[in-house]
């Protein structure tokens, strides 16, 4: 019973259906698994394990009474810990927030309650989920599963590890500059980034709101579609939310699958500036043979020219700091967790603020704080802030462009594969440029993915694949990442993470 951890959420559904397979007995296996393996990667902040194995016992019940469940209904999820639950802290891996408890649950959070699906806890990331990985999270770095020399990717680590190392089937994360498909791309692991819009934000701890976008964690394109499909929909509490159903992302994947032998009529943008400089070579290797594999299957690959794309990391830098300004004044050490008073001097309320938000927040938040106030005050808006804000447009223009010429455009999902621990911390511009490829999907509010399509020849590590569509062609861009899936499957190009010969008494 043991290996049922290694089964992906389509194939717990249907064991679940049929009852050879109680929510119960998984999420025992789940939970037993994160007890005795968790303490090597540290991809949870929290477990509540009684919560689980509540609801775990509720949905067999219903179950058993004959009641219909949703398809997902008593398989484990795991949450990011910047997404709020009642009952659970959030602490975002900051001091600012430990100890924190949210008063109501996320929107996503409700459709995950609602749907039966145990919540079995709080997955590690970069504080605030500022950070490429990992290593920002106040409470130490989560560890990268197929090797713990390497980090898991981030911000949302935790959540990628937790899934790579078979402790859950699925996860959310949440994604602003990349934060769920570069851990994707480091850890061997299916991560999508919907449209802006297409999954309510409420309950998502605010980063930086015109970019933020939960989405789904899973180790197949069909795990993470029939999560997304779950996710999704309007929300009244957010009024960016889209008012469009749900596509039909469970079919995409279908279709996708069975035209992995005939890509015919499908037509490829490879991204000039996204593909060639900077580009680990084990890393352009491992994309390029993924792309040959589409044109061997009939597709049509062509180059597209996104000039803008070379402002677009410092027009991210500029943008998202800004909004992380704004957003983060909320902690002051009256609304929320940490309050610390001046060790000398008055105590007034901006003293008590200037000494807790001191206290609470490590270096990348403080440094993004002040770059964003910086570049939002009165003499330097328009040279900074405007300046980036029409880039934006730019990109917008040149994915618009492009997607008159394709139906899809891929690149590297990062530079290079996940980086041994301490490798980029003293220098952040190398930081930074992990999301070269990922953010202008955030910038233009267009959905993508990052899937795996194996081993870097020079590192052995894994490589993520990325798949952009145009704005609510969600089930376009699954189409063709279970395309690419069944391709890589075909010529087993992805090995077992490792995690899955890990001893049991370990
Ligand atoms: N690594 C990026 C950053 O540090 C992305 C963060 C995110 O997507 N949350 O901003």
């Amino acid at each position: 019973m043991k290996d049922i951890v290694f089964k992906t959420a389509a194939e717990l559904s249907r064991l679940l259906a049929s009852g050879e397979l109680s929510s119960l007995e998984l999420t025992k296996a789940c939970l037993e698994r994160i007890r005795t393996h968790d303490p090597k990667i540290h991809a949870f902040l929290h477990v509540d394990a009684d919560g689980a194995l509540e609801t775990a016992a509720q949905v067999d019940a219903r179950r058993a009474a004959g009641e219909k469940m949703h398809p997902l209904a008593g398989i484990p999820v795991a949450l990011k810990d910047n997404i709020v639950i009642q009952g659970m802290p959030t602490t975002c891996a900051s001091k600012m927030l430990e100890g924190w408890e949210s008063p109501y649950d996320a929107t996503v959070v409700v459709k995950l309650k609602e749907a039966g699906l145990p919540i079995v806890g709080k997955t590690n990331m970069d504080e605030f989920a500022m950070g490429s990985s990992t290593e920002n999270s106040a409470f130490g770095a989560t560890l990268n599963p197929w090797n713990t020399e390497r980090i898991p990717g981030g911000s949302g680590g935790g959540s990628a590890a937790a899934v790579a190392a078979y402790m859950v089937p699925l996860a959310l994360g949440t994604d602003t500059g990349g934060s769920i498909r570069q851990p994707g791309a480091c850890t061997g692991t299916v991560g999508a980034k919907p449209t802006y819009g297409a999954v309510s934000r409420y309950g998502a701890v605010a980063m930086a709101s015109s970019l933020d976008q939960i989405g789904p964690v899973a180790r197949t394109v069909e795990d993470a579609a029939m999560l997304q499909e779950l996710l999704g929909g309007h929300d009244v509490y957010d009024s960016t939310s889209l008012p469009d159903p749900v596509p039909d992302l469970s079919a995409a994947v279908c279709t996708g699958a069975a035209e992995a032998n005939s890509a015919k009529g499908l037509r490829v943008g490879i991204i000039k500036q996204l593909s060639g400089e900077g580009y680990q070579a084990g890393v352009l290797e491992t994309f390029n043979a993924t792309v040959q594999r589409l044109k061997d299957a009939g597709a049509t690959v062509v180059e597209v020219d996104c000039p803008s794309f070379e402002y677009s990391l410092a027009a991210y830098y500029l943008i998202m700091p800004a909004e992380v300004s704004s957003n983060l004044a909320r902690f002051d050490g009256v609304r929320y967790g940490l309050r610390v008073e001046p060790s000398e001097g008055p105590v007034t309320a901006e003293t008590m603020m200037a000494a807790t938000r001191g206290a609470g927040f490590g270096d990348e938040v403080k440094r993004r704080i002040i770059l964003g106030t910086h570049v939002l005050s009165a003499g330097f808006f328009d040279a900074y802030y405007g300046s980036a804000l029409k880039v934006r447009t730019l990109v917008l223009r040149d994915l618009a462009a492009a997607f008159e010429k394709v139906d899809v455009l891929v690149t590297p999902t990062a530079p290079t594969t996940a980086f041994k621990f301490g490798e980029n911390a003293d220098n952040l511009l190398a930081m930074y440029l992990n999301d070269v490829a990922t953010l202008p999907a955030n910038m233009a509010g267009i959905p993508a993915i990052s899937i795996p399509v194996g081993l870097a020849p020079d590192d052995s590590m894994p490589v993520g694949f990325q798949i952009l569509a145009p704005a609510k062609e969600d089930a376009r861009m699954y189409k063709v990442a279970a395309l690419v899936e069944a391709q890589v499957r075909a010529a087993d190009l992805l090995p077992a993470c490792p995690a899955k010969n890990w001893k049991d008494e370990a």
